[in-house]
């Protein structure tokens, strides 16, 4: 089996033959399929800006295959493997250059097994590492009235994918991310071995995986919490002048008790003109509302801040309740009166919003050209300057979609997981979620990447605590610096799971020959 491996391996295209696939197949003894026409999916991502041809493309069946295909590449010197959640990754991190890539959903369905709530344990479900989110709510919510805590804004992701990272949406502040909602873990390791690990059991490789980049492990199944899942969701958004009042306004309510605030909290700063993509129309909530902007006090500058709230309710509620407490709560906040726009809609609705923004830019082709993202995490010291340099100097004009900034609290991360955060308990998202159309109609790629770098500079030059969510780097230096004091940990954390460094290699953090 070896030899026939180095030969597909070290051979060229060319002269891969007809029965190349079929052997390689042989080889590998797969339940699932393998395909090394057909590999166009694996060798791109929704950045749009990279491009890796693998060898081949892996459907596993199950967690066997990921094994068999883990030990084959562990036995030769170059061979590396990629799991692919969904592939919406902005910088190539789901790649392998010549390498084998695992569609983990092919193994979507496989498990989904709900378990309600006993005595004081909270309802939980094991589920598939290459299942959608999307998914995942659908059935936890139609057939057990259940659903996870802990959401990103966009539910086409996979399990896997956001785990790896960590999960952040306007729950976050309450439970934390994605990956403080889980307790349990199936992995495949570099090694090539299974293992179940939790917080009591293997915690070294359920710390390692959580926000690991993919760098320790392969989730095959993970163990997510479920809570009672509310009917209804009242949606506002409300408008601030300065970012200060905007600022203050978030903490506030991030930091109330669960039973004096909203159960969903963003915000993001837009364009102070009529731009529609970057400009007061991005605000109302529905088409019959409309952004007045007679009501912007006549001191505002260039860029506004709207902050993002949510209540979930169920059908039984009273309105006049749920009325006096959305007024009670609002009414600490200090927005511009008038700017306020609200919603009711069913949870599944709010959940699924960004779906119907995917809709519209797959209708006008914005979905598909590159999508030069940025995503930071910025200090609360630093956010004042940040605001003042970064929004109102570089992005002035804005980034042609959401330019999300809202607060997380530090407490809700597990500090042994391999996620990196600045100091501090308050710190704040920020994504710059760029959709243009491709160049020449809309600006070349090229440009856009460079103000990231100079967003990124600038952050550096004035010593802002700040750490890349979603990291890109290309050298080892930048990882170190990214890292910090955590990179001895990461790397013997590396050592330990995945010695021959054959996982993710599209991270770029490690190489075979390391
Ligand atoms: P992929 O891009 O396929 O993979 C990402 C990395 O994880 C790769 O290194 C891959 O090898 C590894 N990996 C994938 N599956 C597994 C697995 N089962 N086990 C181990 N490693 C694995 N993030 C947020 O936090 N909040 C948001 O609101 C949010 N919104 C987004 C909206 C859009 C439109 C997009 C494109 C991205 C968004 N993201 C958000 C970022 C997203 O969480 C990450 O890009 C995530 O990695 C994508 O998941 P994926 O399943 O496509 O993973």
């Amino acid at each position: 089996m070896i030899a026939y491996l180095e030969r597909f391996v070290h051979g060229n295209e060319a002269e891969t033959r007809e029965d190349d696939v079929s052997n390689l197949r042989k080889a590998l003894d797969l339940q699932g399929s393998i395909d090394c026409e057909s590999t166009g999916l694996a060798s791109k991502d929704f950045g749009g800006m990279h491009a890796a041809k693998p060898l081949a493309l892996i459907r596993p069946f199950g967690a066997d295959d990921i094994v068999r295909v883990v030990r084959a590449a562990s036995r030769l010197s170059n061979l590396t493997v990629a799991a692919r959640g969904n592939g919406h990754s902005i910088n190539g991190q789901a790649m392998a250059d010549r390498g084998l890539v695992i569609d983990m959903r092919a193994m979507e369905d496989n498990p989904f097994n709900v378990v309600p709530s006993r005595g004081s344990s909270l309802p939980y479900v094991d589920v598939s590492g290459g299942a959608l989110w999307e998914n995942l709510l659908k059935r936890c919510v139609s057939e057990f009235g259940l659903s996870p805590r802990s959401w990103t804004d966009y539910l086409g992701l996979t399990v896997g994918g956001t785990l790896s990272n960590a999960g952040v949406s306007g729950q976050a502040f309450r439970f934390g991310p994605q990956s403080s909602n889980v307790t349990e873990l199936e992995v495949v390791t570099g090694k090539g071995d299974t293992c179940i690990c939790s917080e009591t059991e293997n915690s070294e490789l359920f710390f390692s995986v959580l926000g690991g980049l993919g760098q320790f492990g392969i989730i095959t199944r993970a163990r997510i919490l479920l809570q009672t899942a509310p009917d209804m969701v009242r949606w506002i958004r409300v408008v601030y002048a300065e970012f200060d009042e905007f600022t203050r306004a978030a903490e506030f309510l991030v930091t109330r008790a669960e039973d004096d605030s909203f159960d969903y909290i963003e915000g993001f700063a837009f364009v102070n003109s009529d731009d529609p993509v970057n400009g007061w129309p991005s605000v109302p909530l529905d088409s019959d509302q409309w952004f007045d902007p007679a009501r912007i006090p006549q001191t505002a500058g260039s860029i506004l801040y709207c902050l993002e709230v949510a209540l979930h309710y169920r059908n039984s509620d009273r309105l006049s309740t749920i009325d006096t407490n959305v007024n009670r709560m609002l009414g600490r906040l200090g927005f511009i009166e008038q700017l306020k726009f609200q919603v009711d809609v069913s949870y599944m609705k709010f959940l699924l919003r960004v779906k119907r923004a995917e809709q519209q830019s797959m209708a006008n082709g914005m979905w598909d050209a590159p999508h030069p993202w940025l995503n930071l995490f910025v200090s609360k010291t630093d956010i004042a300057d940040f605001n003042r340099l970064v929004f109102k100097k570089i992005l002035k004009v804005g980034v042609g979609g959401p330019m999300l900034v809202y607060p997380l609290l530090r407490s809700k991360w597990d500090d042994r997981t391999s996620v990196v955060l600045p100091r501090g308990e308050i710190f704040y998202i920020v994504a710059l979620l760029r959709f243009n159309p491709s160049s020449p109609k809309g600006p070349p790629v090229e440009e856009l990447v460079a103000q990231n770098q100079e967003i990124i500079k600038c952050c550096t030059k004035n010593g802002f605590d700040f750490k890349l969510y979603l990291p890109h780097y290309k050298s080892e230096e930048e990882w170190k610096r990214h890292f910090g004091n955590q990179w001895t940990r990461f790397v013997e954390r590396k050592d330990s799971f995945d010695p021959m460094a054959i996982l993710a290699p599209g991270q770029k953090i490690f190489s075979r020959n390391r």
